[in-house]
Order: C-alpha cells, then sequence, then structure tokens
C-alpha cells in the first residue's frame, strides 16, 4: 500500500498533523516510538485549556482522538532509515526491517536532551532539573535557583530567572561570562560563582544543596541546565534536508507552512524549531498536516 502521508512520531506535532491529514480523510500511516520528550515530568504547563496535565494523560486523548478515524493507522516501531524515491515517493524502515512508502513524509520527532554529567543531576530531570521556566518554574518560585552553565543559552536562562527567585549562576569554570553579560547578570541581581559543582544533593526527587568542589554546600532548590539536544537519528541526514543551528542544537530548516528543503516532506515540533513547548509543537503539526494535504492535492 502507497500511504498519503507517513507521520514519524506521536506526539504533539505528529497527532496534530496526522489529525489534520484524518480529517481530510486521507490514509495515514503513524508509527511512534513512545518515548516523547517530556515523560519525565508529572505535569505538562502552558497548554490552552490543560495547564498541569499529566503529560501521558494529554496525549492518550489525542492518542484516542486520531485513531478513531478509519483513515489512521499506526505502527509502534522506531523508523531507522528514509529515503526520497526516483518517482517523489518516500520508502521508509522501521527496526523491524518492516518498509512503507508514502506520497509525503512528516518528520515529528522531538530532539533528544543531553545533560552535564554531575552526580544526582539526570535523575532529576523533569523534576527539580529543568530547562524552562514557563513549563514548571512557577513551582519553584521565590525559592534558591541555581543555573549550571553548558554553554551561551545559560546567560539567557540565568537572565530572566530573577523573575523567579534569587538566581547563582554557577559557570563550572568554563562558561564564564563575559563583560557586558556580567554587567546584565550583576544588573539582574545574579550571584556568579566559579567554583565547579559536584553534586546535587537531596532526598529523591527534591534538592537540598549543590556540593562544589571546594566543600562547600549552597542552598538550592530547583537547578535550571540548558542540555544539548540532538535528533536521535540519522533520517534528516539521509533524505537530505538542510539544518539550521538553535541555542541548543540543530534543527530542521523548514517555511512557514513547514515544508523542509526536500519536496513533499514536512517536519513539526521540536526537531524544526529553534524554542522548544508543546503548544508550538502542535501548531506546527496542524500546519504540517495542512500544507501535506494541500501538496497532495496541487502537487
Ligand atoms: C523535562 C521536560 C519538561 C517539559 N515540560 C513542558 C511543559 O510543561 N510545557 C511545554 O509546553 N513543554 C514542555 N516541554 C517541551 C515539550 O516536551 C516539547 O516541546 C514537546 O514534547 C515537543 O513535541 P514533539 O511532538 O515535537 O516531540 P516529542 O513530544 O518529543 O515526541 C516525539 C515522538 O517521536 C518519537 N520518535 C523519535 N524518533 C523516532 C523514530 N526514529 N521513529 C519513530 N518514532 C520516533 C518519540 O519516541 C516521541 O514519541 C518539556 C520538555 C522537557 C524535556
Amino acid at each position: 500500500m502507497i500511504w498519503d502521508a507517513i507521520v514519524i512520531g506521536g506526539s504533539f506535532a505528529g497527532l496534530s498533523a496526522a489529525l489534520q491529514l484524518a480529517r481530510g480523510q486521507r490514509q495515514v500511516l503513524l508509527i511512534d516510538a513512545g518515548e516523547p520528550r517530556n515523560r519525565f515530568a508529572v505535569q505538562s504547563h502552558g497548554f490552552f485549556a490543560a495547564d498541569g496535565a499529566e503529560p501521558g494523560a494529554l496525549r492518550g486523548l489525542a492518542w484516542q482522538q486520531v485513531l478513531a478515524y478509519p483513515t489512521v493507522q499506526f505502527r509502534q516501531s522506531r523508523v531507522h532509515s528514509a529515503q526520497k524515491l526516483a518517482n517523489g515517493h518516500f520508502s521508509v524502515s522501521d527496526e523491524t526491517g518492516q518498509q512503507y512508502q508514502g506520497q509525503t513524509l512528516i518528520l515529528a520527532t522531538g530532539v533528544q536532551d543531553t545533560l552535564p554529567d554531575i552526580a544526582g543531576l539526570s535523575q532529576r530531570w523533569g523534576k527539580s532539573v529543568i530547562h524552562c521556566p514557563y513549563c514548571h518554574g512557577y513551582e519553584f518560585r521565590q525559592q534558591p535557583i541555581a543555573v549550571i552553565a553548558t554553554g551561551e543559552a545559560s546567560i539567557h536562562q540565568a537572565s530572566i530567572l530573577p523573575d523567579w527567585g534569587p538566581v547563582t549562576y554557577f559557570s563550572q569554570s568554563t562558561f564564564i561570562p563575559d563583560a557586558e553579560q556580567q554587567a546584565l547578570l550583576k544588573r539582574r541581581g545574579v550571584i556568579l560563582e566559579d567554583t565547579v559543582v559536584v553534586a546535587v544533593e537531596g532526598d529523591g526527587d527534591t534538592i537540598s544543596y549543590l556540593r562544589l568542589a571546594d566543600g562547600r554546600q549552597i542552598d538550592t532548590r530547583v537547578v535550571y541546565v540548558a542540555p544539548k539536544t540532538a535528533f536521535g537519528h540519522k533520517l534528516a541526514e539521509q533524505l537530505g534536508c538542510e539544518l539550521e543551528q538553535g541555542p541548543l542544537g540543530a534543527y530542521l530548516k523548514t517555511d512557514a507552512m513547514q515544508l523542509s528543503s526536500v519536496p513533499g516532506l514536512f517536519a513539526a515540533g521540536d526537531m524544526a524549531s529553534p524554542m522548544h513547548n508543546a503548544m508550538l509543537a502542535a501548531a506546527a503539526g496542524v500546519k504540517a498536516g495542512a500544507a501535506a494535504h494541500r501538496y497532495l492535492m496541487l502537487g
């Protein structure tokens, strides 16, 4: 069978794209590996009419609604390779070796996070170690905040976070702000600390303090890190997509309607945006779905 559209990734972006195509009565194959980026968080915030919802519940409802359309089918699997064929169609193969062909392809596979290697940090990811104040910052308002620097994006974090509480910027002796950045952080009341953080300490998911290399303990309730992001697959490379560089990592270049540099190939969500947010991913998915539908109609 040749599908009208194959959507890879079944979360905020992919499900939104599939829904538009389903409502256009198109044959859609949705392939998802089941590891959405925010699976570490207990609640999702800032989503229209669903602030504080449990991420799995939110996605579960969307799955139920999308799969109710008779033209949508689902495979739980991980796609390993993809190529554009001479006839303009797309062929993808999953981890079982199964191959599928579609007239259009929508990539909505999100990104994977790499965190700094500090004891006690990664197990608290999405709970008390976070990256986005709009997502989880309110829950830690007016409590001691640490930014453990990983690069340029950490300066941005530290400069906006004083609106949520008292901030210390830990440069890890590596990401030392230049004079202009120091002036900005000083203006915002941020404390600068160059001694390296060696451990995040506390009970369970909570944080009591950061342990520094010189033995000091710094009272802390929440740690912000800017992760490094990557696609976690070679699909964009295999398909010859153009990329752009964002503050956390590379993302797929698309036009205003989510069309990539490859005709018939659309991309949406975190993997196609420098700004990562569930609502933005869902909105981009809507555009990708509608644009893929238009491509099927008009070429
Ligand atoms: C800890 C944490 C907390 C967050 N909290 C919030 C919040 O409160 N509010 C908010 O708005 N945003 C939040 N975000 C950001 C939000 O998670 C993302 O913006 C959103 O998930 C992006 O949606 P997406 O559909 O692009 O990708 P994802 O949700 O990451 O979904 C991608 C899907 O594609 C699948 N996939 C990947 N590769 C393949 C493959 N090769 N084959 C098949 N399937 C594949 C994955 O398994 C996954 O199911 C948070 C992020 C993190 C890391």
